[in-house]
C-alpha cells in the first residue's frame, strides 16, 4: 500500500467524536478533542512511517477511551502507601487526622476567621490562631508559621542576621532531599557562613574561636538524615546556648522534624523534642509541620519574644506565608497534642510509629488471607519499616509484609500494575519480590486492595 491508502484508512475526527462523545458522560467537549486529535497524529505517524499497514478503528479507540480516562481524573490525588516508609516525601509525608479533615471543609469551603478578629469585629492576624497553641506546648515565649521549614531558615536568618556571619559545624552542614542545602539558603539569605569544627569534631572552643565582631548568630543544625558515628563529638544545645550568651548573639537550633512527645516508650530514644531544645536555652528553634509532627506542611518558628516580633515586621513573611487550609489542619493537629495520649493514637505518623510489631503482623495475615481468597499466592514475611522524611535515619521498625507472587507476571510488570490501579497502590520490590509492607496501610485500605489485585488476576486468566 502506498502512503497515502495507509492514511485514507484513519478515521474521521467528527466520526471519533461522536462515536467517543456518545459514551463519555459529561466530559468536556475540548477535553475530548483534543485527545482525539493527539491519539489521530500518533496513528497518522505510524502509518506515514509504515509501521503500520492500516487503522484498527478498535485499537485507535481504545486508545482515546484510555486515555481521556486517564486526563479526566485528577492529576494529585490520593494513593495507597504499602512502601512501608511513613514520612514518605514523594508520596506527601504525613497524613493527616480524620479530625483534620472536617475542618479542612469548614474553613476550605466557607468563610472563615483568617484574618478577621471576632471579639471586636476588627482586622486580625492570621499567626494568631496556633501562637498560643505553640507557646503552650514548647514553653517558648513565642511562635510563628511559614509555608515550610526551608522557609522558616530562611525568615529566621533574614530577619536575625543579615549580612552578619553565622558560624555553623562542619558536621552540619546538611543537605535535604536536593533542594535545602545550609549553605545555599545562607547565601540566599545574605547571611556568611563561618565553619567551624571538622565533619565529625567539633569542640565549644571552635566556636569561641570564630566569634568576631562580624557575627550575627551561632546556628546549630540538625543531621536529620545521616549520622555521623565513631570518633566524634558535637556542642550540645546547652552549652552553644551558653557561648551564645556570653557573647550576647542569638542561637538558633534548625531541629528538622520537630518531635513534640517524647517516643522512648515506643523504643525510639535519643531524639529530643522542641520543648527540650527551648530549655535547653536555644533562643530560635524551627521545624517542620510534616514530619514528626505529623501535620501538614509547615515551618514552625518558636522562640525568644525579640526575634519572633522582628520577624513578624520582616517584608518577606508576606511571601512565605502560611495558607487557610494549612493553618486549620496545623491548629486541629497542635491541639491534638494537649493529650499526649490521644495524640499517639489519632495522629497518623505517631500511631503507626507506635504500632506493636503484633499489630502489624496481624494486620499482614488478615490482608494474605483476604488475598488468597481472590486466588493471590502470597505470604506474609517479615520486613523493616522506616520513617523516612529524613527523620530517624538510624531506626528500623519492625514490620510485616504479604509478598506477592504472580505466575506470568514479573515483580516490576505488578508493581507497575498496581501503580496504575485507580486508587494508585504503591509496592516494594524486595528480594526479587514485590512486597505490600502492612506498617503504613490501614485495614480500611484492604478492600481496595483486594479489588485491584483480583483484577490484576483475571486480566491475566
Ligand atoms: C527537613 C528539613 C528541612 C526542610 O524542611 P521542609 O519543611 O521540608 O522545608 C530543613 N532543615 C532540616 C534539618 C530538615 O531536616
Amino acid at each position: 500500500m502506498t502512503k497515502q491508502q495507509r492514511l485514507r484508512t484513519l478515521p474521521k475526527m467528527d466520526d471519533l467524536l461522536r462515536v467517543i462523545e456518545s459514551q463519555a458522560g459529561d466530559l468536556p467537549r475540548s477535553l475530548i478533542k483534543s485527545v482525539i486529535q493527539d491519539e489521530l497524529a500518533c496513528y497518522r505517524e505510524r502509518l506515514l512511517v509504515g509501521q503500520q499497514d492500516c487503522c484498527d478503528q478498535e485499537e485507535l479507540l481504545t486508545g482515546i477511551r484510555q486515555e481521556i480516562n486517564r486526563q479526566s481524573q485528577p492529576h494529585l490525588r490520593g494513593v495507597i502507601n504499602a512502601a512501608g516508609v511513613i514520612l514518605h516525601t514523594n508520596l506527601g509525608r504525613a497524613r493527616l487526622s480524620d479530625e483534620c479533615s472536617a475542618m479542612l471543609a469548614s474553613v476550605g469551603c466557607k468563610y472563615s476567621n483568617l484574618e478577621y478578629d471576632l471579639n471586636d469585629g476588627s482586622r486580625g492576624s492570621r499567626y494568631q490562631h496556633v501562637e498560643d497553641l505553640l507557646v503552650r506546648l514548647t514553653g517558648a515565649e513565642a511562635a510563628l508559621v511559614v509555608n515550610n521549614n526551608a522557609a522558616a531558615v530562611y525568615l529566621v536568618l533574614d530577619s536575625v542576621t543579615k549580612g552578619r556571619e553565622v558560624v555553623v559545624s562542619r558536621g552540619e552542614l546538611v543537605e535535604i532531599g536536593g533542594s535545602f542545602r545550609v549553605p545555599s539558603i545562607m547565601a540566599a539569605s545574605g547571611c556568611k557562613l563561618v565553619e567551624v569544627g571538622t565533619t565529625n569534631k567539633t569542640h565549644p572552643s571552635d566556636y569561641t574561636a570564630a566569634i568576631s565582631e562580624h557575627t550575627g548568630a551561632l546556628l546549630k543544625v540538625h543531621t536529620s538524615n545521616y549520622k555521623i558515628i565513631g570518633f566524634t563529638a558535637e556542642v550540645e544545645m546547652p552549652e552553644l546556648a551558653a557561648i551564645a550568651r556570653q557573647n550576647q548573639l542569638p542561637s538558633i537550633y534548625d531541629l528538622g522534624s520537630g518531635l513534640m512527645l517524647d517516643l522512648s516508650p515506643y523504643g525510639i530514644a535519643g531524639e529530643k523534642t522542641v520543648a527540650q531544645c527551648v530549655r535547653q536555652g536555644a533562643d530560635l528553634v524551627c521545624f517542620s509541620g510534616d514530619k514528626l509532627l505529623g501535620g501538614p506542611q509547615a515551618g514552625i518558628i518558636v522562640g525568644k519574644s525579640v526575634y519572633i516580633a522582628a520577624m513578624k515586621k520582616n517584608h518577606l513573611l508576606r511571601a512565605l506565608r502560611i495558607d487557610k487550609l494549612t493553618l486549620a489542619s496545623l491548629e486541629i493537629t497542635l491541639r491534638q497534642y494537649l493529650d499526649p495520649e490521644r495524640a499517639v493514637k489519632s495522629i497518623p505518623t505517631l500511631r503507626m510509629i507506635a504500632q506493636p510489631p503484633a499489630v502489624v503482623r496481624e494486620k499482614a495475615e488478615r490482608l494474605a488471607g483476604l488475598l488468597a481468597g481472590v486466588g493471590c499466592r502470597c505470604s506474609v514475611v517479615k520486613s523493616a519499616a522506616r520513617v523516612g522524611g529524613g527523620s530517624l535515619p538510624a531506626v528500623e521498625l519492625t514490620s510485616y509484609a504479604v509478598a506477592i507472587q504472580m505466575e506470568g507476571l514479573s515483580p516490576n510488570r505488578l508493581e507497575s500494575k498496581m501503580r496504575e490501579n485507580s486508587i494508585p497502590i504503591i509496592a516494594r520490590i524486595t528480594d526479587d519480590c514485590l512486597q505490600l509492607d502492612l506498617h503504613t496501610v490501614e485495614p480500611e485500605e484492604f478492600a481496595d486492595i483486594v479489588l485491584c489485585l483480583k483484577m490484576i488476576i483475571s486480566g491475566l486468566g
